[in-house]
């Protein structure tokens, strides 16, 4: 039986992993921390569990490729989904624009917020019911395909095509200028950062409103659970925490791996399912340069990384029919060199068990850049101000809350600041980022089959090798991966 060593068991590893089972390997996943899931994850603060990942999971609609895919890897088998009315509320100057999950619904409130952008109101919602047909291509990677299978991928991407052929390179914000009313042209600026292609809103609104991007109840870290148990049930090993620091290579191969505490690891084949920078600057040593990755890391502007601020917080009450996520105007603060004049909250009603009885965990995300990165790096040299930094914008973010609505008021407390640092510490994710080079307008999509050039028995999976990442490309890049490896070794693959 031949031998794989998986190098992080994010959901990528574990997708890998339970591939490799299932395709009569004999596998091993080396985690650097204690738990699996990497960021999938979600973690215990006075009495409150802190939800760290899934504000919407692509494939919660049934019958449908992606969805059996999570049914395969134990994500969802069975798992009750909650669908929440919208995606999100905005407001703006006194007016509320709803990004409804029923499109006629949203369609019908537009319109009655502003008759005069009729025409690009129709347009906008007939764009997203005709993507609605469109489903991650999830069977096999384009590079393992044949000519006829390739052009039969084409025809049924006819419509995502068209969509990208028209707003791949138009940003959000220069979509939103053809809406005349300020809400509307606010939040459709405002639904991706600046310069990020306006094709994702119809991507995600599209997945949204069919029900495919809805979210498991149980949250991020029971998801993650269950794909070990799945994995574990298959005859697979873990070893965490376990960090692999280095890799031996001779004759073109990784001949065995070497983590922190000392252990090595023997295999056939090595699969990296952690951060692509972590694998080519760390393990490889710069040996190894891959020019589609050399290029995004050294032009941030076309190809920019994003992390976030995450501030959780208890909320000592419960929020009636507030909008599940809601993004509102604040008196502006500072972060760094950027003012923030806007937050966006998430609460989680529908999980009671994520609070004491009586309460609601509430969560506010802000998104940090290139910039934001190298103040929080700079900053976290000094672990006192670093902490400091955290609680003043913790309560930044409380204060913004209460003022918007009085009636929290004193019934608030922070759990918890994650920041870019918390997820490079946690997950050796290259400067914090949560995504991979999200599409813009000016960069290049990629997709990668994670082969290491001159090197034969080591693949990168995850989701760095196909934008916009997120947890579905990690699940398809494990299974990818395992397929390639099947067709090195003259094998059928076994899917389900
Ligand atoms: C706050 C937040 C919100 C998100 N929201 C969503 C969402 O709503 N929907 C969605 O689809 N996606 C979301 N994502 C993105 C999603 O979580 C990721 O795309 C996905 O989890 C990536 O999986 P991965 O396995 O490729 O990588 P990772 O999760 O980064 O897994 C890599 C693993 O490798 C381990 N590792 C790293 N280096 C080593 C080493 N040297 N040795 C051993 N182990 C190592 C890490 O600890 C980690 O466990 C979110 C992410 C974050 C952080």
């Amino acid at each position: 039986m031949k031998k794989i060593i998986i190098i992080g068991g994010g959901i990528a590893g574990l997708s890998a992993g339970i591939f490799a089972q299932k395709n009569g390997f004999e596998s091993v996943i080396l985690e650097k921390n204690h738990n699996l899931g990497g960021e999938c994850t979600g973690w215990d603060r006075q009495g409150y569990h802190v939800d760290g990942c899934i504000h919407w999971l692509v494939g919660t609609k049934q019958g449908t490729p992606i969805n059996d895919l999570w049914v395969t890897v134990g994500a969802l088998g069975g798992v009750k989904i909650f669908h929440p009315e919208s995606f999100l509320a905005f407001e703006h100057d006194g007016v509320t624009v709803h990004f409804y999950r029923d499109l006629d619904r949203l369609r019908s409130s537009w319109l009655e917020l502003s008759p005069e952008d009729k025409d690009i109101i129709e347009d906008f919602c007939q764009t997203i019911k005709k993507l609605q047909s469109y489903e991650t291509p999830v069977e096999k990677p384009e590079d393992l395909m044949t000519l006829m299978e390739r052009i039969r991928l084409m025809i049924s991407l006819k419509d995502a095509g068209a969509a990208m052929q028209k707003y791949g390179k138009i940003s959000s914000k220069d979509y939103s200028n053809n809406f005349k009313h300020p809400a509307l042209q606010a939040a459709l600026s405002s639904f991706l950062p600046e310069g990020y292609s306006a094709s994702f809103i119809f991507f995600a609104l599209a997945a949204f409103t069919k029900g495919q991007a809805s979210i498991p109840y149980g949250g991020s870290k029971a998801l993650a659970m269950r794909m070990v148990e799945r994995y574990l049930s298959l005859g697979g090993a873990i070893e965490a925490p376990c960090e692999a620091v280095e890799l031996a290579i001779s004759h073109k191969k990784v001949q065995h791996v070497t983590c922190h505490n000392g252990k090595t690891f023997e295999a056939d084949y090595v699969i990296a399912a952690c951060d692509a920078h972590v694998l080519y600057e760390r393990l490889l040593k710069g040996k190894y340069p891959d020019h589609d990755f050399q290029m995004r890391y050294s032009n941030p502007a076309d190809y920019p990384l994003a992390s976030q601020i995450l501030v959780a917080l208890g909320y000592e009450g419960t929020v009636g029919t507030l909008p599940r996520s809601l993004s509102f105007q604040v008196v502006p603060f500072e972060i760094h060199q950027s003012t923030i004049s806007r937050l966006t909250i998430t609460h989680y009603r529908h999980e009671p068990a994520f609070a004491p009885e009586g309460h609601t965990l509430i969560t506010c995300s802000i998104n940090q850049f290139y910039a934001d990165y190298e103040a929080w790096d700079a900053l976290s040299r000094d672990y006192e101000a670093y902490n400091r930094e955290k609680e003043r914008i913790g309560k930044e973010v409380l204060q913004a809350i209460e003022t918007r609505f009085p009636r929290m008021k004193g019934k608030l407390k922070v759990l918890d600041v994650a920041t870019p640092k918390t997820y490079e510490r946690y997950c050796n994710a290259y400067r914090g980022a949560f995504m991979p080079f999200f599409p813009t307008v000016r960069g290049k999509m990629m997709a990668h089959t994670g082969r290491i050039k001159e090197l034969d028995n080591l693949l990168l999976t995850g989701q760095w090798l196909q934008p916009p990442g997120g947890l579905p490309v990690a699940a398809i890049t494990g299974k990818d991966t395992i397929m390639r490896l099947c067709i090195q070794e003259k094998k059928p693959f076994v899917n389900c």
